[in-house]
């Protein structure tokens, strides 16, 4: 999109800093397929250690490395335990039917985060005429249910539940740093529960590619064989993992600002007319907006287009709003501008 857009569709629009560019430029590289990529290595070193996992694989993307999790967890036929509105489920093309042959089990959450209890009683007995739970699945924040964070005993319990019926677990931590900045924690401790985590670093981060799976060295092993079965082994990708080295050092601390940026949009939203907004939902750097009669989301988000703002219409009523590190306070008062001048 062109420059004089205020892009708030989502984070992933974010572009390379001019400091990630120049170590992009300058990175030491070498075959990530043989392992032998230093600038690759130093990234997924510094990720495990970041989710207190013992070892990080570099994926071209988030989906992808959450597929590739649920393959390494499952077997054909099992039942995957999820969020009822979850990104590995809905927002990942089916893959997990048709890659890893699998169920989903979905259970719905309080605004996204997932009810030990519940999980509980959705596990299967084990008996041979019932599919197998074998995963539970997570998402911290949760993107549908508007940015929502998970606090760490809830992600504690949830881990707690599946390891004591012998599951596994897996985090979509795709705004992992976002939900930990949010909550004043280590994203860490919010990773720790689970047995791998993903995160990417080309959302909010700004960097242009990439996610990072972490989990044990035994599962990061047979991840490494799933990416390549997938196609997903790259090359001279320290190109790509500099510029993650540098999202993590330059960006990261950045995050609350785009809360606040957030949270100012909300506000304003919530005492508009035609916009239903749940305040107590805003808690990171998305805003989910229900559009009531007789606006409808369509119809506002070409308005907003026309007046220099995208955003994200999600049929039938709702609209998403990002923000992220190329939408500043001048960018923001724009977006209110639009929104002042009737839609
Ligand atoms: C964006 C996102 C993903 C997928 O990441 P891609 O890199 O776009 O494939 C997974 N989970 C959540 C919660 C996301 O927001």
């Amino acid at each position: 999109m062109p420059d004089h857009f205020v892009d708030l569709r989502s984070d992933t629009v974010t572009r390379p800093t001019p400091r990630m560019r120049r170590a992009m430029a300058e990175a030491e590289v070498g075959d990530d397929v043989y392992g032998e990529d230093p600038t690759v290595n130093r990234l997924q070193e510094l990720a495990a250690g970041l989710m207190r996992k013992e070892a990080a694989l570099f994926m071209p993307s988030g989906s992808m490395a959450n597929q590739t999790a649920v393959k390494v967890h499952t077997r054909p036929g099992d039942e995957v335990i999820c969020e009822a509105q979850c990104h590995i489920y809905n927002i990942e093309t089916g893959t997990m039917a048709a890659f890893s042959g699998v169920l989903p089990r979905p259970v719905p959450g309080t605004r996204g985060v997932l009810d030990p209890e519940r999980v509980a009683s959705a596990i299967r007995p084990a008996s041979y005429y019932l599919p197998r739970t074998s995963l539970v699945a997570a998402e911290n924040s949760h993107n549908l249910a508007g940015g929502t964070v998970m606090g760490v005993e809830a992600s504690r319990a949830i881990g707690e539940v599946a390891r004591k019926h012998g599951l596994a677990s897996h985090l979509d931590g795709a705004r992992i740093f976002n939900a930990a900045a949010a909550l004043g924690v280590e994203a860490g401790a919010l990773a720790e529960p689970f047995d791998s985590v993903m995160f990417c670093i080309s959302k909010g981060l700004c960097a242009p590619v990439g996610s990072l799976l972490c989990g044990s060295p035994a599962f990061v092993d047979e991840a490494r064989r799933i990416r390549k079965m997938l196609g997903g082994g790259m090359r001279q990708a320290g190109i790509l993992a500099a510029a993650g080295l540098v999202a993590l050092e330059e960006i990261l601390p950045l995050l609350p600002e785009d809360h606040r940026r957030a949270r100012v949009l909300a506000e304003h939203l919530a005492a508009a007319p035609g916009f239903e907004v749940d305040l107590a939902t805003v808690q990171t750097n998305i805003v989910m907006t229900r559009v009531t009669d007789p606006l409808t989301a369509q119809r506002v988000g070409e308005g907003l287009k026309a007046r220099g703002v995208l955003c994200h219409v999600l049929p039938p009523d709702h609209i998403r709003f990002v923000t992220h590190h190329d939408v500043d306070d001048e960018g923001l008062a724009r977006v209110l501008e639009a929104l002042a001048a009737g839609l």
